[in-house]
């Protein structure tokens, strides 16, 4: 197996996802490479190697500043065609999602996505793809190589092996049809602590909180814990807090260490993007609530009595 890895960067540090998507591709065997596209990026190549990479390819370019796809698929495409990739592995992002989908164009290959997991089943790579509301797995698999995958946020924990990576640089050979789409602008929703897809602690916050307001009990809760905010869908969809925060069906999947659900029911939409979370606390005043089926701690009671007096006992206990 030749596996290539697309690792991406943000903020002048890897991403936790495609690292995380190293180590699983090093732990299948084989040899496995990672490319990493942007400018100013060729220092961060050689640590792709503590997760995984034998040998990290880095097109360092003012060209490729701008996140956009086409260059991207452009630099893969020519990797995967000169070094004979058989399999080529992505984590999830609006990026790499786009990345992935030009590449199986451009290589007339199949990609498989929304994979949770890649095992080896009889000599053959077999994906794991949650179906039917995350009830159930369903395999699946490739006609042809090379094999390209996009696997879900969260679903591998980021192995630091330790090694070092070969690195090389790669030119930037682009096709005129890559250039014509430029980055205009770059907005960012202004966010305080840890991204909700790296953050190893997320409290999260449901219709139970009342009103907007209530989110303040969740923010400091999620302070004092050095974690990161996230809403259920009717809260967002009642515009109490952003839609990126938004955890589930049709918002964003996560994986944190400790996941603390403030006034949530636990509709399975919501369940399936945080299921597969470490540990998982409730605080519910409904001791029916479907939350209590799934949550590893529970809490019955009112969540303006109970929250405040956890943070400042995690404040007292940090101090
Ligand atoms: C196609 C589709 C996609 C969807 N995608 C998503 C998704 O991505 N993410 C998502 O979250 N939802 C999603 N939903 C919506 C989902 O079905 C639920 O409606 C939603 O998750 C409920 O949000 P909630 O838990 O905040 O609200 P509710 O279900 O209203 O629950 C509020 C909870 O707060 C408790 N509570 C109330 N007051 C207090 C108090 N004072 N103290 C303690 N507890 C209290 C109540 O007992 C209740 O259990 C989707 C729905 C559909 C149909």
């Amino acid at each position: 197996m030749k596996t290539l890895v697309f690792v991406e960067h943000h903020g002048g540090e890897l991403v936790k996802n495609s690292v995380a998507v190293l180590g699983k591709a090093a732990s299948l065997g084989g040899e496995v490479h990672g490319v990493v596209v942007g400018s100013g990026v060729r220092e961060l190549a050689p640590r792709a190697g503590a997760y995984g990479a034998a040998k990290v390819y880095v097109a360092d370019d003012e060209r490729v500043e701008a996140p956009l796809p086409q260059p991207r698929v452009d630099v893969l495409a020519k990797l995967v065609r000169d070094g004979g990739y058989d399999t080529v592995l992505f984590g999830q992002s609006v990026l790499a999602a786009d990345v992935a989908a030009g590449l199986a164009a451009r290589l007339d290959a199949g990609l498989n996505w929304d994979l949770a997991d890649l095992v080896e089943e009889d000599g053959r790579l077999v994906g794991k793809r949650p179906a039917l509301q995350d009830s159930v797995y369903v395999d699946v698999g490739w006609k042809s190589e090379p094999r390209l995958a996009l696997f879900r946020s969260g679903a591998f924990d980021p192995q630091e092996t330790g090694g070092e990576a070969e690195v090389e640089d790669v030119p930037l050979e682009l096709e005129d049809f890559s250039t014509r789409a430029t980055m205009v602008e770059q907005a960012h929703a202004e966010s305080e602590g840890p991204a909700l897809e790296d953050a190893n602690v997320i409290v999260a916050g449901g219709r139970g909180l009342g009103e907007p307001d209530g989110f303040k009990l969740v923010e400091e809760l999620a302070q004092a814990l050095g974690g990161a905010v996230a809403a259920t869908r009717a809260v967002v969809d009642a515009g109490w807090y952003p839609y990126a925060t938004q955890v589930g069906q049709t918002g964003k999947t996560v994986s944190p260490k400790l996941y603390v659900a403030v006034g949530i029911s636990g509709a399975i939409q919501h369940k399936v993007g945080m299921q597969s979370s470490g540990t998982i606390v409730a605080i519910n005043k409904d001791a029916n609530a479907p939350i209590f089926e799934f949550a590893d701690l529970g809490v019955v009671g009112d969540l303006h009595a109970i929250v405040p007096k956890l943070t400042e006992l995690v404040k007292q206990r940090r101090s």
